[in-house]
């Protein structure tokens, strides 16, 4: 068994971006890739997500700039914050933080986004370019992190059972793209699903993404598979986060697996800067 080391792929990519920012932005005089974060309210999850994001962009030379708005805020008073930003020629990427509070219609908000300054990929223009296989799009930054992990740990996807157990906009679905992308065999699970177990035990890939802590028990995994965990749970008490897989005794089937902290999360933040990158080379 293996586990996979995501901080170190994650670190990898953010060496990789470092010095393309340098060769094609920085060296030529040019303006560094910007990236514009949105956050409405206090949540404070929330608050940890864009700082640790707006660290990140730092580390690599991305500049970014936080929106930090009223939780009171109105629909119309976020699109026009977006509506500037998406006319605003020296911002690359916009990053809207998730989740809205609740009066906000989510799905509107995030396709008022260009699709062009889309990092995180959620607009319906790159989701259709992702299920289309058309690779002009950005995509989603969770699943693009897992896929370049496997492809780090030299997993051929090709004809490969996958079990994925979310079908989330974020998560499920446009991992789900990117599998059949590589010419896996895919399977969505989700809380109506028949008989989970069945399906789990004849995957050569699972990839669970629930937010419920040891979801994953060994007796759904068959040996030598491969399990990614995307979950992420928090354990105020003893401020320690863990993911959705019994990671003790599923590691001692699995060939290879990822642990939570340390394993899809950091490919997330890195995915995102990779993204932010890939706007500003393609758009100025
Ligand atoms: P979500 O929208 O709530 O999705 C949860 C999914 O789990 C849904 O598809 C739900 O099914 C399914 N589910 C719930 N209970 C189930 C059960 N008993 N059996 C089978 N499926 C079940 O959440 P999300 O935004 O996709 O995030 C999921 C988890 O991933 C969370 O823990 C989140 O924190 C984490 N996450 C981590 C990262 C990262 O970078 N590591 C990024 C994004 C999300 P239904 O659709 O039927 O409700």
């Amino acid at each position: 068994m293996e586990i996979i080391n995501g901080t170190q792929v994650a670190f990898l990519v953010k060496e990789k971006l470092k010095d393309d920012i340098k060769n094609n932005f920085i060296e030529l005089n040019r303006a560094v890739p910007k990236l514009a974060v949105i956050l409405v309210g206090n949540d404070p999850a929330s608050l940890i997500y864009v700082e640790g994001k707006s660290k990140a962009c730092s580390q690599v030379g991305i500049s970014s700039q936080m929106f930090h708005l009223d939780e009171k805020t109105t629909e119309n008073e976020l699109r026009e914050v977006i509506e500037k930003l998406n006319k605003d020629k020296t911002v690359d990427g916009i990053l809207l933080q998730l989740p809205l509070p609740k009066h906000f219609d989510e799905n509107k908000m995030v396709n008022l986004i260009s699709p062009e300054k889309d990092v995180d990929g959620l607009t319906r223009v790159n989701l259709g370019k992702l299920i289309s296989n058309d690779n002009t799009g950005l995509f989603s930054c969770t699943p693009s992190g897992i896929i370049e992990l496997l492809k780090y740990y030299n997993v051929n996807l090709k004809g490969k059972d996958v079990v994925i157990i979310n079908r989330s906009l974020l998560v499920g679905k446009p991992l789900a793209f990117m599998f059949l992308n590589e010419d896996s065999t895919v399977t969505i699970c989700h809380s109506k699903t028949k008989d989970l177990k069945e399906k789990t035990l004849k995957a050569d890939i699972i990839v669970v993404a629930v937010g419920k802590k040891g979801f994953l028990t060994q007796d759904m995994v068959k040996d030598g598979a491969i399990v990614i965990d995307v979950g992420i749970n928090r354990n105020n008490e003893a401020k320690k986060v863990c993911g959705d897989v019994d990671f003790e005794n599923v590691s001692k089937k699995a060939s290879l697996i990822t642990p939570v902290p340390g394993g899809v999360g950091p490919m997330t933040i890195a995915m995102l800067l990779k993204n932010t990158y890939l706007a500003a080379i393609k758009n100025r």
